[in-house]
């Protein structure tokens, strides 16, 4: 039903042998559509409670967002900082959601521990290296206002990320000692194990075509027959297919793409991660680095003109690399790939309940690794009846105009590249200000 993508992660990572499907007439108390990190994390953390759960992917477990990512885990937002979030959503639900942020890291980290994940995953920090004066005042107020969270965040003066990165261009940076990288397929497919020995049952290649009330609880028409829940939970992301439409509608896909390198040399592994932080820098046209565990260099983009990115970008982003990270000039792309991020309108998380029983979680702006995974834990909760909702529920009406709509990440990032260039022509050195 699918072909396995192109990622370093699908070439580097064994993944077994494709689970059953379903039989028809099966059932669960909860059923979950969808096997990345949300939907995984919600059924590990519903089969530990002890409630009857199966999980439904259309695929194969990692085939979405979860298995094609960059592994950056970064507790943080895109677009929103503590203030922004308290002042949005109020001190309660806003509270909640900044615990759920702030749990993701260690979270993380623990369960890809206990998935035996070894090297594939390393808790090393992560840096947002900030490429102007006005983004360098910014973060330090984010740092302080994590830090009165009691949350493990540092700023680093021009000289330290300059240190920690070999580069000269950035004002300073915020440093998250929660945040790392991991290998995003080893940790799907480690987070299915777990959840499977906990007791959640796990199908693959079972596509929901359509969810129908069934007196109190639901049936869901999938290729191998109805199978019947009590509640559903749709962990479906950006997607359109079947049942997941109505979801995928209230979000905008971006299409990002991703490269490796062939390894780097000690040397300039040295100079450009000592610590081996991965990096993600403040510019529209973010610029993100990071290794893998065989200092593979790991890459990042978005193109501003859909037709043709896919040829077009691995070489270009490759290239940016090779300029801003000084590497050596013979630094060869060895994989490129693509994958589907969910944007929502107001750059938040979106939990909605369709209909009673019915829920669907979408939207992390591509900042999903750590919140998806807290989110599933916080749903596995809720759902099992021992905590609130982790996030106020809201309405998921389809983005009007949505086939033009898509198009406005690319908008933003046309104006942006004007602004990051100008930013660029004011180093750290002329400014005197906050450093
Ligand atoms: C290229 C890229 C790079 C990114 N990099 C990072 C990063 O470095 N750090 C970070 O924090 N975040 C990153 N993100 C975001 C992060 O990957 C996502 O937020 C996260 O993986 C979403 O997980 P999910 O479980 O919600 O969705 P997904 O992993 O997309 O899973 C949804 C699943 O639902 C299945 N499905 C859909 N419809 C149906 C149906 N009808 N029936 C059955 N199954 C169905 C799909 O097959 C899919 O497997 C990145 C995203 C992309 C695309």
């Amino acid at each position: 039903m699918s072909t396995t993508p192109a990622t370093l992660w699908h070439a580097t990572t064994a993944q077994p042998a494709p689970r059953a499907g379903p039989t028809a007439g099966d059932s669960a108390d909860i059923i979950i559509i969808g096997g990345g990190f949300l939907g995984l994390s919600c059924a590990l953390h519903l089969a530990q409670a002890g409630v009857s759960v199966r999980l439904l992917e259309a695929r194969r477990i990692g085939w979405g967002a979860s298995g094609r990512n960059a592994g950056f885990v970064v507790p943080h937002f895109s677009r929103a900082d503590p203030a922004m979030i308290r002042a949005r959503m109020g001190p309660d639900a806003g509270g909640r959601l900044l615990d759920l942020i702030a749990q993701g890291g260690d979270l993380v980290f623990d369960l890809a521990r206990r998935a035996g994940l070894g090297q594939q995953a390393e808790q090393v920090g992560w840096l947002q290296p900030a490429h102007s004066a006005e983004m360098a005042t910014a973060l330090q107020a984010r740092v302080r206002d994590w830090q009165a969270l009691g949350r493990p965040v540092e700023w680093l003066d021009a000289r330290a990320i300059a240190a920690r990165s070999g580069m000269t261009l950035y004002h300073g940076a915020l440093r998250d000692a929660s945040g790392g990288m991991i290998n995003p397929l080893a940790y799907a497919l480690g987070l299915a194990r777990l959840a499977e020995t906990a007791g959640a049952l796990l199908h693959e290649g079972t596509a929901v075509k359509r969810i129908d009330r069934a007196g109190d609880g639901w049936t869901l028409q999938t290729n191998a027959g109805p199978v019947h829940a009590g509640r559903v939970l749709m962990a479906t992301n950006a997607e359109t297919l079947g049942a997941a439409r109505p979801l995928g509608r209230a979000v905008l896909p971006l299409t990002v793409h991703q490269i490796a390198t062939e390894p780097l040399d000690d040397e300039t592994v040295a100079r450009i991660a000592p610590h081996r932080e991965p990096a993600s820098d403040t510019r529209t046209n973010i610029f993100t680095w990071r290794l893998d565990a065989d200092n593979r260099l790991i890459s990042g983009g978005m193109a501003l003109v859909p037709l043709g990115a896919a040829s077009r970008m691995p070489q270009k982003i490759v290239q940016r690399a090779i300029r801003e990270l000084r590497l050596p000039s013979h630094t060869a792309l060895a994989h490129a790939w693509q994958g589907t991020a969910a944007m929502t309108t107001d750059a938040l998380p979106l939990l909605s309940q369709m209909e009673p029983g019915l829920f669907g979680a979408v939207g992390c702006n591509g900042r999903g690794v750590a919140f998806t995974t807290a989110l599933g834990r916080g749903l596995a909760q809720a759902l099992a009846g021992s905590a609130p909702l982790p996030l106020p529920l809201n309405a998921a009406p389809a983005i009007p105009l949505r086939p033009l709509a898509r198009h406005a990440p690319a908008l933003v990032l046309a104006r942006g590249l004007w602004a990051d260039a100008r930013a660029l022509r004011q180093p750290p050195g002329r400014q005197s200000s906050s450093l």
